[in-house]
């Protein structure tokens, strides 16, 4: 069993093209949008939609009503639509309760709200857990209304309903699980986080196709209240959850930054840290800090999993954020491809991170006698994994692993992952995980026996 990572070179055109399927969708927490992006994601990998009632007590929340819309605008006193929900999403204040009524410019106002800085951009905001109607409009309309009768209309409904996400599990060899993580309640939104939903699916797509020694568990969940409603579901088997990310903001092109997870050194801190040293690209580490997205509820005291979160500029960074500018134009194919790639080198370090012990280990074994020299290729190539050879060969002493050693070195994870190859095949390693592998191997066929028969 091995994970083979293929270069991929329209992964990023894939990511896009889904994306923009997305985009025109007006998503909330709650809704038809969801179960739309849901469906749409279902035609792509097998999803199990889930749903939850308005109302349901999930730790310190409750599910609220659920909210949809089908139309809104404002119209002036000659009849002219002068913002209408039809042209953007953004317009309307997200989770607004109906109303329909004439009104001064006065009146109306306070329900306007506006980026003066960006007198051309929507801001997009919501009132999930307050009662309330807005209007979010370009700062150049609101500077041009006249004092007026306006009629201004929200067909929208805020009842009891459900909550509804997505999940998939793709069972590997074990039964410890990678969770990939995203949000899908945003509305015309690319980067955040179009982005990270599209990508997931081609992950779990590609994932589908490979054998695994993890299992990978994805969730497409509304922001908070789906982090929060999942985990109160799902407790008893957090415990499973080895490392984990969550995606957001993979789009843009700024380069990647990685937020840590709360414990701050375990191995998908590590691994992570090496492919953004590896990819040779300017990068960026910051601590975990309790605000941002739903590793604020994975990382939560209580459940302080190890989950960190691979973006590109993070959420708040770029003046595009949460405004109708965070649009297909922003989003760029190969930032896409390159945070897709990032994605799939941290799996790579995952799956094939092991712990050797060296058969040998008295003094240096004798490569020449093996043949080992003959068999390595070009001269700089030959250099690089004769030196890889000799950091593994002390460097494995049972307590090591790839990425140790990799790190130690300074090497490339997959240079030193190819010196461990060879020098397994040459009987000058043994894996320590293997005794472990069958033992969780077999545990985890008991579990999967258990889970189905429930
Ligand atoms: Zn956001």
């Amino acid at each position: 069993m091995e994970f083979k990572k293929i270069e991929n070179h329209d992964s990023g055109e894939k990511i896009y093209s889904l994306i923009k399927k997305m985009f025109p969708i007006c998503r909330s927490i709650t809704g038809n949008g969801v179960r739309k992006t849901l469906k749409i994601i279902k035609n792509n990998i097998p999803i199990v939609i889930k749903e939850i009632p308005s109302g349901t007590q999930v730790f310190d929340w409750t599910i609220p009503k659920e909210w949809n819309i089908k139309k809104a605008y404002i119209k002036n006193s000659k009849g002219e639509k002068i913002v209408d929900f039809k042209k953007s999403n953004l317009h309307v204040l997200n989770y607004s309760i109906p109303i329909h009524k004439k009104m001064s410019l006065k009146e109306l106002k306070p329900h306007l709200h506006t980026l003066p800085e960006y007198p051309d951009w929507i801001p997009y905001l919501t009132s999930y857990y307050k009662e309330r109607w807005g209007f979010c409009l370009t700062h150049n309309q609101y500077t041009n209304l006249n004092d007026d009768t306006y009629e201004v209309f929200i067909d929208s409904s805020l009842k009891d309903g459900l909550l509804t996400f997505g999940e998939l599990l793709i069972k590997g060899e074990t039964k410890d699980e990678v969770l990939f993580s995203c949000y899908l309640c945003h509305p015309s939104l690319c980067n955040d986080n179009l982005s990270g939903v599209s990508l997931l699916t081609f992950l779990a797509k590609y994932l589908l196709k490979q054998k695994l020694k993890y299992s990978y568990r994805f969730l497409f969940i509304p922001e908070t209240i789906g982090a929060i409603t999942w985990l109160s579901l799902n407790e008893k088997n957090v415990h499973k959850i080895k490392h984990g990310l969550v995606a957001t903001c993979v789009g843009d092109p700024g380069n990647s930054t990685y937020k840590k997870s709360r414990i701050g050194d375990t191995l998908i801190d590590k691994a992570v840290e090496k492919v953004l040293i590896d990819s040779e690209q300017p990068y960026k580490i910051v601590d975990f800090f309790p605000s941002g997205s739903d590793e604020r509820q994975f990382c939560s005291p209580g459940f302080n999993l190890p989950i960190g979160s691979l973006v590109r500029t993070l959420y708040g960074n770029f003046p595009e954020y949460h405004t109708s500018a965070d649009n297909l134009d922003f989003i760029k194919h190969k930032a896409l491809e390159d945070s897709f790639k990032k994605y799939l080198d941290t799996i790579f370090i995952l799956e094939n991170n092991k712990t050797y012990i060296n058969t040998n280990s008295k003094c240096e074994p004798q490569l020449g006698k093996r043949g080992l020299y003959q068999t390595l290729g070009s001269q700089k190539n030959n250099a690089l994994i004769q030196d890889a050879l000799m950091w593994t060969l002390n460097m494995a002493d049972g307590t090591n692993s790839t990425l140790d050693i990799a790190s130690k070195s300074k090497m490339k994870f997959k240079t030193i992952k190819e010196a461990t190859d060879i020098l397994e095949k040459n009987n000058l390693l043994k894996n320590m995980d293997s005794q472990c592998t069958n033992m969780d191997l077999n545990f985890g066929q008991l579990t999967n026996n258990t889970l189905q028969k429930q």
